[in-house]
């Protein structure tokens, strides 16, 4: 529960609202007068908390309601008892609204994509930023490993901050005249509602693996750069089990057919936690990337920046010189693809509270990190290739 609060505490911040983490909305479907009759009391079960959206009138039409998340076991417990049909309409409420909300919000400005879809059929979106057509892209994703719960909430953070500085912010006006940037803020969906439902600690994807009772693959170990190489492994139960094949995830897939068939990225950041480090290729191989003294000279750069805010102190380098060999890596695949400007992050902290950094250190990581990505994006515009 304590974890649960975290992103609630951010979107209390961000947006001075309720959240609806983890809520469900369920469509209901009664198949006789005696079932609208129970659903009618349901209704009345104030302490559960449910929001109608469609009232239970008449066996002709369906009931949608949200069930908030503290409230769902009971609930699904009653329709059981009572065998009324349901289905889960949206099982996810709050990434998926806010996602529709800022899309709404700023129709000039943000558009949805859905660039595939996870192993358990949840959409994989992406919120493009864009002021202009046939624009070379920036790519940013938070919560490829659905654990690193503080990524996803920058992910949110990022998108609200794209929004309100442009116009405001001349630098960021600029970048934005100049490119789009594409942001995935649920990259592993199913495993980031797996940390919500039953098991806050789940890093990998969800799905099964045939032979084995183990469940899932590392999508940072799925990628075709030295895949199958040291620093990832053979055995589906491990966290680093790098899959049958390079790109066997879906959720890896949606993004390696994004790139080649955009063509024109020209960054890409790919966000995790915890550890403050800022690392560039290569992971799998210790020989040096060829722009390897560019990229020393961007983290540098990006690093001051974040440091700039808060004094948080980060490492920064290759990812086999500063973290460990490591194969099959996001950013080997992106910068082997002719994505320079190829770099993962490791957010806050280093290892005090892990994965379950408390609420009010998620704004001032978001924060932070917004400076050094600012800081990559504006040298890949300055810096065209
Ligand atoms: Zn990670």
């Amino acid at each position: 529960m304590k974890a649960l609060l975290v992103l609630t505490a951010l979107f209390v911040a961000v947006f001075g609202k309720r959240t609806f983490e983890g809520d469900q909305v369920l469509q209901i479907t009664a198949k006789n007068e005696a079932q609208i009759s129970l659903l009618k009391e349901l209704s009345e079960q104030e302490h559960l908390g449910l929001d109608f959206w469609r009232e239970p009138i008449h066996q002709s039409l369906p009931v949608d309601v949200r069930v908030p998340f503290n409230s769902l076991q009971a609930v699904r417990a009653f329709l059981r008892y009572n065998k009324i049909h349901y289905n889960v309409m949206i099982k996810d409420v709050q990434i998926n609204s806010f996602i529709d909300m800022i899309v709404a919000e700023n129709p000039n400005m943000v558009s949805k994509i859905v660039i595939g879809q996870s192993y358990e059929n949840r959409p994989l979106n992406v919120l493009k930023f864009s002021t202009g057509a046939s624009r070379p892209g920036i790519w940013i994703d938070t919560g490829i490993h659905s654990r690193e719960w503080v990524t996803l909430a920058s992910g949110i953070w990022f998108a609200k901050k794209i929004v309100t500085d442009y116009g405001r912010d001349p630098i960021l006006t600029d970048i934005l005249n100049n490119y789009d940037i594409f942001l995935e803020i649920a990259t592993n969906p199913d495993g980031y509602e797996y940390t919500h439902t039953r098991d806050r600690m789940w890093r990998k994807t969800r799905k099964p693996n045939p032979g084995s009772s183990c469940v899932g693959v590392d999508p940072n170990r799925n990628w075709d750069a030295g895949f199958g190489g040291a620093g990832s492994s053979s055995s589906p139960c491990s966290e680093t089990y790098r899959g049958p094949s390079a790109h066997s995830e879906s959720e890896v897939k949606a993004i390696v057919d994004f790139v080649k068939s955009h063509g024109n990225i020209k960054a890409f950041v790919s966000i995790h936690s915890y550890s403050q480090m800022l690392l560039y290729p290569y992971g799998y191989t210790s020989t040096p990337a060829k722009d390897q003294a560019e990229l020393h000279e961007v983290v540098t750069k990006a690093v001051s920046a974040l440091q700039s805010l808060y004094n948080t102190r980060y490492r920064y380098g290759s990812i086999i010189t500063t973290i460990y060999q490591a194969s099959g890596g996001t950013i080997d695949w992106t910068y082997n693809q002719g994505i320079k400007h190829s770099y993962t992050f490791e957010l806050r902290d280093t290892g005090f509270y892990g994965f379950l950094l408390p609420a009010e250190q998620i704004v001032p990581t978001a924060e932070e990190t917004w400076l050094a990505l600012m800081a990559i994006m504006e040298h890949t515009k300055n810096n065209p290739y």
